[in-house]
C-alpha cells in the first residue's frame, strides 16, 4: 500500500467512524465489522404537498409510495390546519414527516414587538404540530429581506439570535423536535446567505434544537455543494432539492442539474435525513416526477 492508498483508507475509517457513530462501535462488537463505504448511506427522498400527483393525502401519499418516496414536508399552516387528516393519513404508510416548511407569521429578527410576538406564538404551534408527529424540524428563516423593520446586521443581532435560538432550540427539543435554519440566496434574505454561517451559528448556539440545512437552489451563493455540506457536518438535517436553472422538477434543466459533488459529501457524511424535493414543474407532472426521481437516484449512486 503507497502512501496515497494509505491516506485514503485511514480517511475512509474515520468518515465512517464519525458518521457510523453508536452503530459502528455496536457492530465492532460483535462479529467481524462490516467495512462499510460511503455509499452505504441510502437516498432518503421526500415531497412537499405539490409534488407529486393527487388531491387528498391518501391520493398523494398513495403516488408517493409509488415511486418510493418516504418523506413528507407539509407547510406549517398546513400542518396545523390539516393536522388530524395528515395523521390519520400517513397511519400504516412508509411514509413519516420530515421537515415542516416554515408558515409561521412575523420574524424573529423583528425591531417591532407585536411582529416579533407573532413569530413567538406561531411558532412555537408549529413545532408543538411537528413534535407530536416525529418531525425532524421546522424550517426558519431569520429575516426575509421584504421582512422590515428588521435588527441591523450587527454583532448585537447575533448574539440576540443565538439567545433567542436557544430558548426556541429548548421548547423543541421538549416537544422531540428542532427548528431548522435555512440560508436562503442573496435576493431573498440577505441575513442567512451560507451553509457554511449557520452551521456556524448552530454551534455557536450549542443546542440539539437547533440545526441548519442545505438547498441546492440558494446554494450557489456558497462556493461548491461539497464544501457546503461538509461544513455543515453533524448540523444538517434537512436537503432541499430543485433543478438549477429555474428552480423546476430535477432534470428539467438539463445539464446543469447536477447534484453529485453535494452528494458525494452526504454520503460521506453518512447523512440519515431526507433530500426533499422544493420546486415547480414545467413539463408534464406525470413524467417529470418519476424522471426525477430517477436522476436523483443515479446521481446518488454515481456520486
Ligand atoms: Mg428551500
Amino acid at each position: 500500500m503507497n502512501r496515497q492508498e494509505f491516506l485514503k483508507v485511514t480517511l475512509a475509517g474515520a468518515a465512517t467512524v464519525m458518521a457510523g457513530g453508536a452503530t459502528s462501535l455496536l457492530t465492532s462488537c460483535g462479529a467481524a465489522p462490516k467495512a462499510a463505504t460511503k455509499n452505504d448511506t441510502p437516498l432518503r427522498l421526500s415531497f412537499q404537498s405539490g409534488t407529486g400527483i393527487g388531491e387528498s393525502y391518501a391520493e398523494k401519499f398513495d403516488y408517493m409510495e409509488s415511486l418510493g418516496i418516504e418523506g413528507f414536508e407539509p407547510g406549517g399552516n398546513e400542518l396545523v390546519r390539516n393536522y388530524d387528516e395528515i395523521a390519520k393519513a400517513l397511519e400504516g404508510r412508509n411514509i413519516k414527516l420530515s421537515a415542516i416548511c416554515a408558515g409561521f407569521e412575523g420574524f424573529i429578527l423583528a425591531e417591532e414587538q407585536a411582529a416579533k410576538d407573532a413569530f413567538d406564538t406561531s411558532m412555537r404551534t408549529i413545532v408543538d404540530a411537528a413534535g407530536s408527529l416525529g418531525s425532524t424540524g421546522v424550517i426558519m428563516v431569520p429575516a426575509f429581506n421584504h421582512q422590515v423593520p428588521c435588527r441591523p446586521h450587527t454583532q448585537e443581532t447575533r448574539d440576540f439570535l443565538c439567545a433567542e435560538l436557544k430558548a426556541l432550540g429548548d421548547y423543541a427539543l421538549s416537544k422531540g423536535t428542532t427548528v431548522i435554519l435555512e440560508p436562503l440566496n442573496r435576493g431573498e434574505a440577505f441575513y442567512l446567505r451560507l451553509v457554511s454561517d449557520a452551521a456556524a451559528i448552530c454551534r455557536d448556539v450549542a443546542n440539539d434544537g437547533v440545526m441548519c440545512m442545505g438547498d441546492f437552489w440558494h446554494m450557489k451563493e456558497d462556493t461548491g455543494d461539497y464544501a457546503a455540506f461538509m461544513s455543515a457536518g453533524k448540523y444538517l438535517r434537512h436537503v432541499h432539492v430543485a433543478s438549477r436553472g429555474g428552480r423546476s422538477m430535477p432534470g428539467e434543466d438539463g445539464e446543469l442539474d447536477n447534484y453529485k459533488e453535494g452528494f458525494r459529501a452526504l454520503k460521506e457524511l453518512g447523512y440519515p435525513y431526507y433530500v426533499s424535493f422544493e420546486c415547480g414543474c414545467r413539463s408534464d407532472r406525470s413524467v417529470a416526477v418519476p424522471a426525477a426521481v430517477e436522476l436523483l437516484r443515479r446521481q446518488w449512486e454515481e456520486a
